[in-house]
């Protein structure tokens, strides 16, 4: 299996540091507003990496973290909290605006089939490891202290930039990095900032009519809040050690946020952070840069309002390579729609239905065929998850004179990695299976709600959704229906 990895701008044959379990940490949003469409496309990204280690045998221990302090509006450690800018706008707390918009992200990635990480973390719980890590980090003399806060110190790193290729000679204040006069330089960044300037405690500031921000915490140095960068190396050590296998994110990540967590995590263990850094190519819209100003800022919601299913646009996203930068346009959507309905009809009622007759076997040349279909297959995924051409071939094998019976069970054991909710189309039509059990269950809560035991009727209710079922009150009858996988 091969993946480009960033770091050496090229494709590496992938060898996990244990051979049959994966680390995969992935940089999660920052909850201040709702999450849109390119969010969508990295997040789908993460999903489909995921599900080929799995579908290739590994186990994956996989870590997102929630942003919910510390990102500021500006890149260069100025400028207000994102969060706590939107609580003002809002009028509501920043716990509130984290949880809100949180729900949001978790909304749209169950929409589209993204499987939940393992391990789903928040910067506002990782506090004393996030401190942690900053002391170790002034042991070695990698920081100094400012009005502002405490600064890494990246003269004092070899290979600060690595990641990015920065050429930090040519790097000029103000290009890349904002104007911060007391910084020993451009490329440093905030490890903490402190509340009030100087780190002054809660009291003091107070007496000078200072504001207080609602997310702030004691540090060695003052009140404050962690920088946004720390809390990526923080967590991802917590849950996969210090060095990992597989890093992702967006390609915007590169020069800054990413640069700075590995010069945090490696000024601070002295190890290599990360084996292999993944990251997604931007998501255009109708050829631009997608901005709330132009006007083609989209959320799920947006395309689920325009009548398409959520899951069309995650079968567009699989045509495009994750790494190039991809030009959504409605017209494509409506085309990879019309494909995806066109795909399931087939599985549903078309030619690819699981039938009970039998059908021979003409020879053996059948066999080698899927058997080839099958090893294509897993020759695109190993070439840095090629999703074109996997896509491709599911045609190719629509199309193919293999029996229907081969075509249905290859693209629905394909289905694994495309997450498109192929699985099931041949019942979705007919009959809900539903065990013995569950039917008991149904029998005795509607005859509970006929004496009118409405709580011992509820608890049933609960067995049965724990089942995976859902039960819809309708006069005198209960429907039973399929549970959705995620709870949105
Ligand atoms: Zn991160």
């Amino acid at each position: 299996m091969f993946f480009y990895n960033t770091l050496f701008r090229k494709k590496e044959k992938f060898e996990p540091f244990n051979p049959s379990k994966v680390g995969l940490y992935s940089c999660g949003p920052t909850v201040y507003d709702y999450a849109h469409i390119g969010h969508a496309r990295t997040y789908v990204f993460v999903d489909v990496l995921k599900r080929v280690l799995e579908y290739s045998g590994y186990k994956v221990d996989h870590v997102m973290n929630i942003t919910d302090v510390g990102h500021l509006t500006s890149e260069a450690d100025t400028g207000d909290d994102k969060v706590e800018k939107k609580a003002k706008i809002e009028g509501k707390t920043a716990w509130d605006i984290a949880k809100y918009y949180t729900k949001d992200f978790f909304d749209m990635t169950g929409k589209l089939n993204i499987l939940k990480p393992q391990v789903i973390c928040k910067a506002t719980d990782y506090i004393p490891q996030m401190i942690k890590i900053i002391k170790q980090l002034e042991e070695k003399g990698l920081t100094y202290v400012i009005s502002d806060g405490v600064y890494f110190d990246t003269s004092k790193l070899k290979n600060y930039g690595k990641l990015a290729r920065l050429k930090i000679e040519d790097l000029k204040e103000g290009a890349r990095v904002g104007k911060n006069k007391e910084k020993r330089n451009p490329t440093d960044f905030a490890l903490w900032k402190f509340t009030y300037l100087s780190g002054r405690s809660f009291d003091s500031a107070q007496d000078d009519g200072d504001e207080r921000r609602q997310m702030e915490w004691q540090s060695p140095w003052g009140v404050g809040f962690p920088g946004w960068h720390i809390e990526c190396s923080a967590m991802s050590m917590e849950h996969l050690g210090e060095t990992i296998d597989i890093h992702t994110g967006g390609i915007d990540h590169i020069p800054i946020h990413h640069t700075n967590e590995i010069a945090q995590s490696e000024g601070a263990t002295g190890k290599l952070f990360v084996k292999y850094w993944l990251h997604a190519g931007h998501l255009l819209v109708e050829g631009k840069k997608m901005s709330k100003s132009l006007g083609n800022y989209y959320r799920l919601k947006d395309v689920v309002d325009k009548g398409y299913d959520p899951l069309s646009l995650r079968y567009l996203f699989l045509t495009a390579h994750y790494r190039t930068e991809m030009n959504f346009t409605w017209k494509a959507l409506e085309g990879a729609q019309k494909a995806f309905s066109k795909l399931k009809v087939q599985l549903a009622t078309g030619n690819l239905q699981l039938t009970n007759k039998k059908e021979k076997r003409v020879d053996s040349k059948l066999d080698s065929q899927v058997e080839e279909y099958s090893k294509r297959f897993r020759n695109y995924l190993n070439d840095d998850l090629d999703m074109p051409r996997a896509i491709a071939l599911v045609w190719e094998v629509v199309k193919s004179d293999i029996p229907d019976s081969d075509k249905y069970k290859l693209i629905v054991d394909w289905d694994r990695v495309f997450g498109l909710g192929l699985a099931g189309q041949e019942i979705r039509n007919k009959e809900l299976v539903i065990s013995q059990e569950v039917k008991g269950l149904v029998k005795e809560r509607e005859k509970l709600r006929e004496e009118k035991k409405w709580e011992e009727a509820d608890k049933i209710r609960k067995e049965i959704e724990e089942k995976g079922y859902l039960v819809e009150d309708k006069q005198e009858k209960s429907i039973i229906k399929k549970k959705p996988r995620y709870d949105l």
